[in-house]
Formats: structure tokens, C-alpha cells, sequence
């Protein structure tokens, strides 16, 4: 079944729930059981490998697991776990898997609050990090120490846009018995097929594309079958949950993000392309256009791109000028978080961003997110904001 079709069809049976085409919301803690026996059989499947069990709110209800499901199946993995947020996904991925001496290899391009977290909370608990060169590849096998047990990728990452040879990191990973975590939000579970290129767990920020319309936090983890009782086994022992509602809300997200990320994908190749074309800008970091940075693994690797994309300008700006262009765009709204239905946009310094690997760029650098509004509109937009930037 396609994508599109599975969307429509496929996340839950209707005749499950009296012929209602979306999942019931339960709000639950207490579950009762009808009897010891009842309880006991219960008891046994949870233990086992089925989750879809009415145990105990925390542990999910069909609400959670119409959706989880729906997630293993379209990114192709074993089984999915909801989280409270993209971030606690991005963490408990981690935590799930080292102690107390571990080192582990983290992408210089990640997400910063999981750099974070990296830093503050794991250093405390002795595991060490070693941030990597997000281009580098299969030459990843020289940073690997007898106590490496993971790598955390983001592919591309999400504010630099570097794509990651996937396959050639998780083959060096997999030599010295790591595994490879991959934050997949950028091309959410439809662009990137993590499990059929060596990735043991995939984590996604729901709050993106999934969600979709910039109004609930939601986290997943998704592992291949050898991962998921350990990844499991820490979710439910730390206490994780995602209510209900939010569930709900990611679930009715997830109905449309296919032809969501249509136009995103349009749009933002399009609005793309302009800008590469414009004088004022020494570089589109976009791995779908043509000749940009990673455009050949993007193309080898995946099936589509977002609407998430930087753009580096040419030095000599000055920081009025610069202000001027970011303060007084109209559609593209300056904010965090992105994959809703609107456009935004994001200033960035990838010195401070990027430490540990090279960045060749010396001109200002933005994000934008580009929305599901006429392309035409967003760059009219952008347009007057290169007016203010250059004076005129
Ligand atoms: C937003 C984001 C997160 C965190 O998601 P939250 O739901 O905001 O906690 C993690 N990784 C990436 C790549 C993100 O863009």
C-alpha cells in the first residue's frame, strides 16, 4: 500500500471502533481487569513482546497505539514509542543505551538542546562525547575507543544541512558493536528510510511534520526488532508518556503530512532555487537543489526533502542591514520549532553552532521554514526584506 493510501486506510480498522474512521480518545490511568485471571494473562503479554496491552495508562491505550504503529509501519521499523516531546525522544534514544564510562560519537550538526543535554546531563553521569564531522563517513572507524557503544546522527542537520553517508557510518558502528541512533525529523518517516540503511532506533520531533500544525509537542522512537526491548524497557522504567489528546492531534496531523510535505517539498525547492539565484547570497544549504552541499547522498539516499533549509549570504552585511532584513518579513514569522503550516524563519551563527567541524562560510546565515502558502507570496516577502538588506 503507498504512503498515501496507508494514510487514509491503513492507520486504524474502522470496524474496530463501530465504524468510526479515527481512534477514540481514552483518557486513562486506572485500567481495571475483570478478574486475577484476567490480570495475570495481561501481565504475560506485556512482559512478552506485545505493548498493545490495556495495562496502565502510562503505558498507552488504543489511542497510543494507533498511532505508534502507524509510525513503526511507515518508517519501516519493529514498533514505535510515544514520548512527551521530539527532545525526550532525542534523550531517552541515548539514555536507553550506555552507562556510566561509555563514550559515545554525537554530529556536530545536531540539534542543539540534544548537544545540550550531551554535554550537561551524560557528562555527569561519566559518558563521554566525541562530536563528529557530520561529511565524514566511513572515516568515522578512526574516532571509534574500546568504550564507544553509540553514535547519535542527524542527517542532514537541522540548521546546517550536511547529509550523512548513513550506510558507511552504521557499517563502522556496527564493527565495534555500537549502535546508530538517527534523528529522522527533517524527512520525517515518508523521505528517509532509516532501518534499510543500518540504523538501529530512529527518533523523531512529532512537533514537526507530523503534528503539522504547530500545536502539540510529541516525540517517537522507533527501533529495529533488536532494539526494542532495551529501548522499552528504559521508556516505560523512566516513566515517559504522551497524553492523550496530543496523541489525538498527532494522529489527525498524520493523516494529511503526506500531501503536506508535497508542497513543502514544491515550495521550498522553488523559493529555493530563487535564492540561489540572488546576488546577495553566497550559498543555499538545501540538500535537494542541485549542486548544493550533499546533494549526491540526498539523491542516493532519500526519496524527498522538507521545507527546512539555511541560507548562508555573502560577508559585508552589516548588522543593521541584516536586522532590517529578518525584522520586518511579514509571512515568514520569526519563531522556533517548524513543520507547521506556516513559513518561519530563524537566524543562526554556525560558529557557535558547529564546533567541531570546519564551517567555510564567513556571511550571516538564516533558516527558513517554508510553509504551505502561495510560493509566489513568500517570495514577494523575501524580496522586500533583500530591498531593506542592500538599502534600497
Ligand atoms: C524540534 C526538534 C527536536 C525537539 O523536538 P521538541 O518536540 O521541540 O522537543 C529534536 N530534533 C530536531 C531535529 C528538531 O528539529
Amino acid at each position: 500500500m503507498s504512503p498515501d493510501t496507508y494514510l487514509s486506510h491503513g492507520v486504524i480498522d474502522p470496524d474496530d471502533f463501530g465504524g468510526v474512521v479515527n481512534p477514540p480518545v481514552f483518557h486513562a490511568s486506572t485500567v481495571t481487569f475483570r478478574d486475577l485471571d484476567d490480570m495475570e494473562a495481561r501481565g504475560r503479554a506485556m512482559s512478552g513482546a506485545d505493548t498493545d496491552v490495556m495495562w496502565y495508562g502510562r503505558k498507552g491505550t488504543p489511542t497510543t497505539f494507533a498511532l505508534q504503529n502507524a509510525l513503526a509501519q511507515l518508517e519501516g521499523g519493529h514498533r514505535s514509542l510515544l514520548v512527551s516531546s521530539g527532545l525526550a525522544a532525542c534523550t531517552s534514544a541515548i539514555m536507553a543505551f550506555v552507562k556510566a564510562g561509555d563514550h559515545i560519537l554525537v554530529s556536530d550538526s545536531v540539534y542543539g538542546p540534544t548537544r545540550h543535554y550531551v554535554e550537561t546531563v551524560l557528562a555527569r553521569c561519566n559518558v563521554s562525547a566525541t562530536f563528529y564531522d557530520p561529511t565524514l563517513g566511513s572515516d568515522i572507524a578512526a574516532l571509534f575507543r574500546p568504550a564507544t557503544t553509540l553514535v547519535f546522527a542527524e542527517s542532514p542537520g537541522s540548521q546546517t544541512f550536511e547529509i550523512q553517508d548513513i550506510p558507511a557510518i552504521a557499517k563502522a558502528a556496527h564493527r565495534h558493536g555500537a549502535v546508530v541512533v538517527i534523528d529522522n525529523t527533517w524527512s520525517t518517516p515518508l523521505f528517509f528510510k532509516p532501518f534499510e540503511h543500518g540504523v538501529d532506533v530512529s527518533v523523531h520531533a512529532g512537533t514537526k511534520y507530523i503534528v503539522g500544525h504547530s500545536d502539540a509537542l510529541m516525540g517517537v522512537i522507533t527501533t529495529n526488532r533488536e532494539s526494542w526491548n532495551t529501548v522499552r524497557d528504559y521508556v516505560f522504567a523512566t516513566g515517559q508518556h504522551a497524553g492523550p489528546d496530543d496523541v489525538y492531534l498527532a494522529q489527525r496531523g498524520l493523516r494529511t503530512m503526506a500531501v503536506r510535505l508535497e508542497r513543502h517539498q514544491r515550495s521550498g525547492l522553488a523559493i529555493a532555487e530563487w535564492l540561489a539565484g540572488r546576488p546577495e547570497v553566497a550559498q543555499v544549504l538545501h540538500p535537494g537543489l542541485p549542486g548544493a552541499p550533499g546533494h549526491a547522498l540526498w539523491r542516493r539516499d532519500f526519496t524527498g526533502a522538507s521545507g527546512l533549509f539555511s541560507v548562508v549570504l555573502k560577508p559585508g552585511y552589516g548588522r543593521e542591514a541584516f536586522r532590517a532584513f529578518i525584522n520586518d518579513l511579514k509571512l515568514f514569522r520569526l519563531g522556533f520549532s517548524w513543520g507547521g503550516f506556516e513559513s518561519l524563519v530563524m537566524p543562526f551563527d554556525p560558529q557557535k553552532e558547529r564546533p567541531a567541524a570546519a564551517w567555510p562560510y564567513a556571511g550571516q546565515a538564516f533558516r527558513l521554514h517554508v510553509g504551505l502558502e502561495a510560493k509566489e507570496d513568500l517570495i514577494a516577502d523575501l524580496e522586500a526584506a533583500f530591498r531593506r538588506l542592500v538599502g534600497q
